[in-house]
């Protein structure tokens, strides 16, 4: 395990966005279904990991086509469109962007050649080598057997340029020869004209599993998205794991051994509470870590309140286990995703209000516990803090279902710059005046692990310990924006 130092200065985004969430990747193969429909249901199942761009490519077995937009799922795909796609394979994918940036090139599903075909393929995670990888792009083009022309700026374009292998090889062992060689996270989706194939990095960081339709087969990065396309859970497609589907049926290949080191994030907020990760309900997990807040940091108040949506679950835990009254202190507008539409100067100042509006007779005169699942910045909580004061409440105490983050991620999560993590260099005490709260308390690392019932050292906990499972490549091979750098 790599321990990162204090000189650690890895800056994965510089530009000033919010935190955002992991891909979404979606696949089925299914003779005589609607399999366009289908991965468009998955996707918009998966909506919430990734809300940039979104695309889906099908095959008929003769050929691969690809339909892909910036937006959302609802907003890049129509009964037209959809109609298009025609066959009896599908990969879908949407996207947040971790490496490269956020454009039009870079939306997935990406296509590449094979020896004798297409490959389409859909990334969830992110690549800590993909300058090797870029260095053996540039090999192979050199050598007159890799792509010709540029390609996109993202390390899911550059896998798509390695699947295409040597001469007569096959899809399934480029594969197998090409994954034992990428570091990082990687759920993946991808299919030739006749196959579809799942795999997953020997960590397992990022969630993928499969499911069984009635004439098919579903693979998708929550299990959630599998009840939405009515498919029944399977398993988990292994750490370390690829599978192939076709019309020989199910073939696995373990490609390197298992090493799991799942993502604890997932539980904390990715994923969906409706989402078992491991054996585990994501919305139980939340619920404990609630309770293991309230045992660890118990305080006199009238009205537990979350900041909806992510805040409920510990919420309720912290309510169940204090003997506090729950109640909704704060009223979230469903409709505020990601837009492409600016705000305005006045509409900026105030600031989460668009998002979030107090209702004042719940809160006017009470002492509140705020519950939220995380800090990244600070924004959240400081403007949820000034609203509440407003609104009159008489004390204010901030909760927090995960431990402090103070390290970067380099597997999947674009949180921000270490710089501009607020728990990277300030204490509790010094957080707590900043947010303007009455009193701070964040769950600590033992509890939100207990809550997840994982074993430590299957979890990935890099973001509050500075432990990365995957070894970090040197500092310059290193960043986001690397592949859009000359070189
Ligand atoms: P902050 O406002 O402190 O910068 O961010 C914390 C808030 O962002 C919390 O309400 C939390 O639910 C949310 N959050 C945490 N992680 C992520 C993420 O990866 N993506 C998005 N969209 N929100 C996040
Ligand atoms: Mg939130």
């Amino acid at each position: 395990m790599a321990r990162a130092d204090g000189r650690l200065t890895h800056e994965l985004n510089p530009q000033d966005k919010g935190p955002q969430d992991a891909c979404g990747v979606f696949g089925v193969w299914a003779p005589g279904e609607d399999v366009a429909k289908l991965a468009y249901f998955g996707l918009y199942a998966l909506q919430h990991r990734g809300q940039e761009s979104a695309g889906i490519a099908a095959s008929n077995g003769r050929q691969i086509l690809v339909f892909r937009d910036m937006g959302l799922v609802s907003q890049v795909f129509d009964e037209a469109s959809l109609e298009t796609l025609q066959g009896h394979i599908a990969v879908g994918h949407c996207r947040y962007s971790t490496t490269g940036g956020s454009t039009w090139e870079n939306a997935q599903p990406t296509l590449g050649p094979t020896y004798d075909g297409t490959v389409a393929l859909g990334h969830n995670g992110n690549l800590t080598n993909t300058a090797d990888l870029r260095d053996m792009v540039a090999e192979r083009q050199a050598a007159g057997t890799g792509p010709a022309g540029p390609i996109s700026t993202n390390d899911t374009s550059l896998v798509t340029a390695l699947l295409a292998g040597d001469a007569d090889t096959t899809l399934t062992q480029s594969a197998l020869d090409l994954f034992p060689k990428l570091r990082g996270a990687y759920s993946l989706v991808f299919m030739d004209e006749n196959t579809l194939y799942a795999a997953r990095d020997p960590q397992g960081v990022r969630p993928l599993v499969l499911g069984r339709l009635e004439r098919g087969w579903v693979v998708a990065s929550e299990s959630a998205a599998l009840d939405i396309v009515g498919a029944s859970m399977v398993r988990e497609v292994e750490p370390g794991e690829m599978i192939a589907i076709d019309e020989d049926g199910l073939r696995t290949y373990q490609f390197a051994p298992k090493k799991r080191a799942g993502c604890v994030f997932e539980y904390v907020y990715l994923a969906r509470p409706d989402t078992t990760i491991n054996g585990e309900v994501v919305h139980s997990a939340r619920v404990e870590m609630g309770r293991h807040l309230a045992r660890e940091h118990p305080v006199d108040a009238d009205l537990v309140i979350p900041t909806p949506e992510s805040g409920t679950p510990a919420a309720v835990g912290y309510a169940e286990e204090s003997g506090i009254p729950f109640g909704q202190g704060l009223v979230k507008n469903a409709y505020v995703g990601r837009t492409f539409i600016q705000p305005s100067q006045t509409i900026r100042q105030l600031g989460i209000r668009l998002k979030l509006n107090p209702l004042k007779e719940m809160i006017a005169g009470k002492r509140l516990v705020v519950v939220d699942d995380s800090i990244v910045r600070g924004n959240t909580q400081r403007a949820v803090v000034r609203m509440l004061r407003e609104a009159g409440a008489a004390e204010i105490h901030v909760r927090i279902s995960s431990p402090p983050i103070k390290w970067p991620c380099f597997y999947g999560i674009d949180f921000a710059s270490r710089a501009e993590l607020i728990a990277n260099g300030l204490e509790n005490d010094d957080i707590c005046a900043s947010l303007g709260a009455d009193t701070l308390g964040y769950i600590s690392i033992d509890g939100m692990i207990e809550s997840t019932r994982q074993e430590r050292r299957q979890l990935c906990t890099a973001c509050f310990t500075g432990e990365y499972p995957i070894d970090l490549p040197a500092e310059d091979r290193l960043g986001k924006n690397l592949l859009e750098l000359p070189f």
